[in-house]
């Protein structure tokens, strides 16, 4: 039987922690589903529309990966898709806590058929979040060591779009 994972997230936007946690997840399932959260009361800066498309650019074009987005629980988004494993990426301890609960929040709604598998963060990811990335890049600091530099120029506008919209 094949073994269907799903990487949930916001990757608002996706960082090159991320795409570890992808890479290295794609090569242990059949098949990864990377599933984009759309969830309207969690503000993000890209909406999934852009979000999706910036996974697209820096994912290159495999058979075992497919990205898109779902809203609501993510138990029932699995069901739909056949998965059975969500792979979380874990950080320091400050992620352990929350990921903890989520895991079992999710074993208990799937009647315990759906199994979390946490995969440690790489060395240069440890410390690296979507947050960072957007904190930096508004104070006009180097973001080319956390995100793949096909997003830069996508991230820097955003960034002025931003600005443009506080002034407003
Ligand atoms: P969420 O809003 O669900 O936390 P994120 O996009 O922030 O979504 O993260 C999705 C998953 O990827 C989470 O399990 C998170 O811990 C993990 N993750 C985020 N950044 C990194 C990173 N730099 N290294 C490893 N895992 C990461």
């Amino acid at each position: 039987m094949k073994k269907v994972a799903v990487y949930p997230g916001s990757f608002d936007p996706i960082t090159r922690g991320h795409m570890d946690i992808i890479k290295r997840s794609s090569e242990i399932f059949d098949k990864l589903i990377i599933g984009v959260l759309n969830n309207s009361s969690k503000k993000s800066w890209f909406s999934v529309e852009e979000r999706i498309s910036m996974i697209k650019e820096v994912i290159s074009e495999n058979e075992k990966i497919e990205i898109t987005s779902f809203s609501g629980l993510l138990v029932d988004f699995m069901k739909i898709k056949k998965a059975d494993v969500i792979i979380r990426g874990l950080r320091a301890v400050s992620d352990y806590e929350y990921e903890l609960q989520l895991a079992l929040t999710n074993s208990i709604l799937s009647d315990n058929n759906i199994e979390t598998i946490f995969l440690p963060a790489s060395r240069e990811g440890l410390y690296l979040s979507s947050s960072i990335v957007k904190e930096v890049a508004l104070l006009g600091g180097d973001i080319s060591g956390f995100i793949d530099e096909r997003l830069e120029k996508i991230i820097k506008n955003k960034v002025i779009e931003t600005r443009r919209g506080s002034n407003d």
